[in-house]
């Protein structure tokens, strides 16, 4: 049984993106998230008080958008992390179905596999999961939580036939060697429901909103990630052959 969220904490929007989906998408960015990653680009989407919506509402300012999704496009919810308002997504999703819209879902995983969450994961038409780590200890270390509900949302997608794309981002110091790219691989390695596996290079775009917000920023001073190891890391991934 779905409960009902009369309305959705939201904290921006970017309109016609190419990115994060296929086709041209309207971007919808959602307030909150249980984890706190040290690369965090986007803390400014953690908690507080965005723009209120309700389904019709938020329906609305999206329909008038369909002529230019085409074929392809449509909407990618994102955040923070989506699922936090999951009983809002979900009806979010029926809602646009009506209207032969798709919603791209882009997820940390990290949000405990409820009735609600289950709903707006097979409402989603695919789903964009990020593989932080391979075990607990650096997802508490690095991002304060736990594998756990991300391995769940992974199983729960395969055994409803979701389309899901893995994300990484991969940090100077971290995470940048083929060992750990073994690592993600074991994992992935066998689901069927997973359609692409990229990797995304750490960037420090988001430093600024550490300064603004007056919190303390745990990757000071770390690089970017260079285009060329990415690339190297990427064919590594891609030679294992984990999408059939
Ligand atoms: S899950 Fe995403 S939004 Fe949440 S802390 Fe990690 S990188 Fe930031």
């Amino acid at each position: 049984m779905i409960k009902s969220q009369p309305t959705a904490n939201i904290h921006s929007f970017e309109s016609l993106a190419t990115l994060d989906g296929k086709g041209i998408r309207y971007g919808i960015f959602f307030v909150g998230c249980p984890f706190r990653c040290v690369y965090c680009h986007n803390p400014d989407t953690w908690s507080g008080e965005g723009q209120r919506y309700t389904v019709e509402e938020l329906a609305k300012k999206v329909v008038r958008y369909k002529p230019y999704f085409g074929k392809d496009g449509g909407v990618t919810i994102s955040g923070g992390e989506v699922l936090v308002q999951s009983a809002f997504v979900a009806a979010f999703e029926k809602r646009l179905k009506k209207d032969g819209i798709g919603v791209v879902l882009d997820t940390s995983g990290g949000v405990p596999l409820t009735e609600d969450v289950k709903a707006a994961l097979r409402g989603a038409e695919a789903v964009i999961l990020d593989l932080k780590f391979w075990d607990d200890e650096n997802y508490k270390r690095y991002c304060g939580g736990s594998i756990s509900p991300v391995l769940d949302t992974l199983n729960y997608c395969e055994e409803k036939r979701v389309p899901v794309w893995i994300r990484t981002v991969i940090v100077p110091g971290i995470n940048d060697k083929e060992e750990y790219i073994d690592k993600y691989a074991e994992i992935v390695r066998g689901y069927k429901c997973v359609k692409r596996y990229q990797l995304l290079a750490f960037h420090t775009m988001g430093f600024s909103k550490y300064e603004k917000l007056g919190i303390n920023n745990p990757l000071k001073g770390t690089p970017a990630l260079e285009r060329k190891r990415l690339d190297e890391l990427q064919a590594y991934l891609d030679s294992k052959e984990l999408i059939k």
